[in-house]
């Protein structure tokens, strides 16, 4: 008797292993596929050269945070403008902005620097719990399937592990005369916001993989006297920072005349201040410790918010989540902070949003600098009718995948 109960919980023992290698292998193999996957950013003629990040922190070469910086300059001399993709890998409309950026803009005039996936360790995994996809799939005018990473908010622990109790963020060694006396350059916050990459600017040349990206933007930045950067995101509808540029206040002017020309075109936008004591965001940093106007883009996202129901690709893609429509039907869309009155917030809307706001920041500070040898042109997008244009077609398309290469 006693011989066949333990044949028994040796049988069973046996099977739960079976089970457990099974799951492992099946999760390891996804989780090293997904590590591993480079995503097909196909350049064209209008990207001049590319370099690595590593050129502005050593400290980044043999990481995941060396990415590549793509170069669009103009036959003719002029001001630069950086733009900052997939700063929180979740947020899909920011990542896939830049490609489009990167893919389409024909600059004549002075110079754009591209990074779409400024935190490509947030790109390779996914927020635990979370049920998000790992990828976002399109299919281009030529019939062509191309695949881009839906990652995590955070840096992958497997690139900076563990995370301290609480995260002191400090300035490291930067110093800036512009931030007033009085004004704290360090901030406590939870321990995962160490992997935060928009809470570690302005970055330490040695810290963590995350600060080492932030260290190496911000002397990017002062190194090649970059004008103006742009970081492009995403919020939860229900966020109350929502479609909206936040704007350091060196950039409020320029932010301002946006949002008048976006109105003009019907693309309405809200403009933010940034706060002073906020630390380690790209539009409070970037403006302390460079001289670029530092601003950061905002547009509403179903498939982050925690009314969201289930998640996966068509729902990061179509935007069309029957929870939002609910919550958007109670006290008159009060509860959130987009107009969700069609049931659905697309992809290509938000990324039409955020490259069409890029566009006419540029033309803004073109208008704000007023000196021809800092002006940045980019043909296809040189006024507003052709900024309305593009922006109209690639919402009533409502396919991203026509605009990418
Ligand atoms: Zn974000």
């Amino acid at each position: 008797m006693e011989n066949k109960t333990k044949k028994k919980g040796l049988v069973s023992t046996c099977i739960i292993l079976v089970i457990a290698l099974v799951m492992a292998t099946v999760t390891g193999i996804s989780f090293s596929k997904k590590r591993n996957f480079v995503e097909d950013i196909v350049v064209g003629s209008n990207v001049t050269g590319t370099f690595k990040l590593d050129e502005y922190n050593e400290n980044l070469k043999g990481t995941v945070g060396d990415v590549d910086v793509y170069v669009l300059k103009g036959e003719e001399a002029g001001g630069s403008v950086l733009i900052l993709g997939g700063t929180h890998a979740n947020e899909p409309a920011g990542h896939m902005a830049a490609i489009l950026i990167l893919e389409q803009f024909q600059v004549s005039k002075g110079t754009v620097y591209v990074i779409p996936n400024i935190c490509q360790s947030g790109l390779t995994h996914n927020d635990p719990l979370e049920g998000t996809p790992q990828y976002l799939h399109f299919t281009t005018k030529n019939g062509e399937m191309r695949t881009f990473h839906f990652g995590s908010r955070a840096s992958d622990p497997i690139d900076q592990w563990p995370d301290p109790d609480t995260y002191l963020h400090t300035s490291g060694n930067w110093t800036s005369d512009k931030i007033k006396e009085g004004v704290k350059t360090t901030q406590t916050l939870s321990g995962s916001e160490v992997r935060n990459q928009n809470r570690c600017y302005p970055g330490i040349a040695d810290g963590t993989v995350t600060e080492r990206v932030s260290y190496a933007v911000t002397n990017m930045i002062n190194t090649l006297k970059i004008d103006m950067v742009i970081d492009l995101h995403e919020s939860s509808p229900e966020y109350a920072v929502n479609n909206a540029i936040v704007a350091h206040q060196d950039a409020l002017s320029m932010a301002a005349d946006t949002k008048l020309e976006l109105d003009g075109i019907d693309i309405s936008i809200r403009v933010e201040p940034s706060p002073a004591g906020l630390r380690g965001l790209t539009h409070r940093e970037l403006g302390d410790y460079t001289d670029a106007y530092a601003l950061l883009c905002e547009v509403g996202n179903p498939s982050q918010g925690r009314f969201r129901g289930y998640t996966d690709g068509t729902l990061a893609i179509s935007g069309k989540d029957p929870c939002y429509a609910a919550a958007y039907a109670i006290n008159d869309g009060k509860l959130l902070y987009v107009d969700y009155s069609s049931g659905d917030f697309p992809l290509a809307l938000r990324v039409a949003r955020h490259v069409a706001t890029c566009a006419q920041l540029i033309l803004s500070m073109n208008f704000e600098i007023d000196d021809a040898a800092r002006e940045v042109i980019v043909d296809n997008f040189e006024d507003a009718d052709m900024i309305d244009e593009f922006y109209n077609d690639l919402v009533e398309a409502d396919d991203l995948g026509l605009w990418l290469n």
